[in-house]
């Protein structure tokens, strides 16, 4: 069985965040079905398409960040297939002459591996291009009937094809993320799998090691998760080893992933590729993209989010998983580099916005609502930095400002009106220990014969004792003062 690779290309349709249509001016904002409405997203006779410039602005900044050759001239052609979701007949695409082409995504760089432990390297990214989405089918249980929800039709995806580079569950589920990330930051692209408007379909085959043709390969449609994603390659990719080791061949197919009985279950045999009839679509002209638009994209793309995460980690004296957190989201992000930017210490900062604020932020698409804003936040830290308060009392501060909302006081104000202030006092902090080792004899006791790591839970003590009100430090130094007296 190990004699066998197992080889990955991803198609991926990303649905892209204008405001209207990709061919007419209906909104693409939610709303209840049927109500985004025209006659030419409906499909009727005589209806024609107006290509939305906002929508290939789009395309061109996801070509750039992904290395992409932009393609000046382009086509749409049309798809044509029968489905109750599409109602012109045909799907308006780009065929023969997407707008980009020839990309890539370095993986070792993505994941941030050095030379020494590079593994993956490029994935190369096929091209890009630009097309309306379909309908939404309803299937309705309870009136066992199939609903069409005409707000989608109509709607402006790219779809990026890769190269069948990659080679193993993880490095295709590290492309979809890296993938995900990249259209976020650019602003193109919600990133949300539930929704489906970042949907992903997985060809999977496995050939011989050292054989360099293709093997026939399986698609596995629409999986709604990276973690599914990669449980079905592994499925699929072990079905087609064990079907070759026992010498059979792999009929080429369309699979779909079933979280429930964690299989992949055959949708249709796919023979030779299905015929779509394409031809140049005839009501839009050339697609043109003038060298003015090229550039102004290029200065929109900005820093990738894995050179974002590297700089973070930088910043954070090397703490990888805070700086990965924090690139999760590009208003997280951006959160955080404010916050930087108003002089905030970066890692006290990050740690309290990864281990804190972080739970409480309401992300809806690309934009977030935080608990606290930036000054507000960077005012508190600040407290902390001057020893005003203890990262405890900080941590119960922050709640307060963030169930209070409308309490417009400085944290320094309600400190000083709560009575929050540290206790700085060396005797107080030493009474204070003193009394937690009366009352702990017998914990006391084991630090003395060496167990040192009792000492976390003596500082805790005189931490809670205190109401977290002692200086951290101090509590430290004086139970070492006291216990090896
Ligand atoms: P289709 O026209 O059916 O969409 P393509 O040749 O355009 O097929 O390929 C679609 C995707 O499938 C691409 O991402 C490509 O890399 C991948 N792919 C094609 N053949 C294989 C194969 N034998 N094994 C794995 N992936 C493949
Ligand atoms: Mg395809
Ligand atoms: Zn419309």
């Amino acid at each position: 069985m190990s004699d066998f690779e197992t080889v990955i290309g991803v198609e991926v349709h990303a649905r892209l965040l204008t405001r209207t249509k990709l061919f007419c001016r209906c909104s693409t904002e939610p709303s209840p079905p049927n109500t985004r409405t025209c006659p030419t997203c409906l499909g009727l006779p005589g209806a024609l398409p107006a290509l939305n410039g906002a929508a290939v602005a789009m395309a061109v900044r996801a070509g750039l960040a992904l290395e992409c050759s932009i393609n000046t001239t382009s086509r749409f052609d049309r798809k044509s297939y029968f489905y109750p979701d599409l109602p012109k007949g045909f799907q308006c695409t780009q065929h023969a002459l997407p707008i980009a082409e020839r990309g890539s995504i370095d993986l070792d760089r993505v994941m941030g591996r050095d030379h020494a432990s590079a593994k993956s390297g490029p994935v190369r990214i096929r091209r890009i291009h630009l097309e309306e989405d379909a309908a939404k089918s309803v299937h309705d249980a309870t009136v066992g009937r199939s609903l069409v929800d005409f707000n989608r039709s109509g709607a402006p995806l790219i779809e990026i094809v890769s190269e069948p580079d990659l080679r193993s569950a993880a490095d295709a589920s590290d492309y979809l993320r890296a993938l995900r990330s990249a259209l976020m930051f650019i602003g193109v692209n919600d990133g949300n799998l539930e929704d489906g408007s970042f949907r992903c379909d997985v060809n999977v085959s496995v050939r011989p090691v050292g054989e360099s043709s293709l093997g026939a390969r399986c698609e596995l449609k629409n999986i709604n998760s990276f973690r599914f994603v990669a449980r079905a390659i592994e499925l699929e990719s072990r079905k087609q080893r064990e079907a070759l080791s026992r010498g059979e061949g792999v009929q080429q197919c369309t699979k779909q992933y079933n979280a429930e009985r964690d299989d992949t279950v055959l949708l249709r045999e796919k023979g030779e590729a299905e015929d779509y009839r394409y031809f140049a679509e005839p009501d839009l002209p050339s697609l043109l993209v003038p060298e003015s638009m090229i550039e102004r994209e290029r200065a929109a793309v900005g820093e990738r989010p894995w050179d974002k995460r590297e700089r973070f980690q930088q910043a954070l004296g090397g703490s990888r998983e805070s700086a990965e957190t924090l690139i999760e989201h590009p208003a997280l992000a951006r959160y955080f580099e404010r916050v930087i930017a108003l002089g905030a210490a970066p890692l006290r900062a990050a740690n309290f916005i990864v281990n804190e604020l972080r739970r409480g932020v309401a992300y809806d698409g690309l934009e977030a609502n935080f608990p606290l804003d930036e000054p507000r936040l960077v005012a508190l830290l600040a407290l902390v930095e001057r020893a005003v308060i203890s990262p405890k009392a900080a941590k119960e501060l922050y709640r307060t400002m963030v169930s209070d909302r409308g309490d417009r006081r400085s944290p320094a104000e309600i400190v000083e009106a709560q009575g929050r202030a540290m206790i700085d006092d060396d005797a107080l902090i030493e009474a204070a220990c003193a009394e937690v080792i009366r009352d702990n004899p017998r914990q006391a006791d084991s630090f003395r014969r060496g167990k040192m790591g009792i000492l976390g839970f003596l500082v805790g003590a005189v931490m809670a004792a205190t109401d977290g009100r002692a200086a951290p430090e101090k509590v430290n130094a004086a139970l070492l003062r006291l216990l090896q007296r």
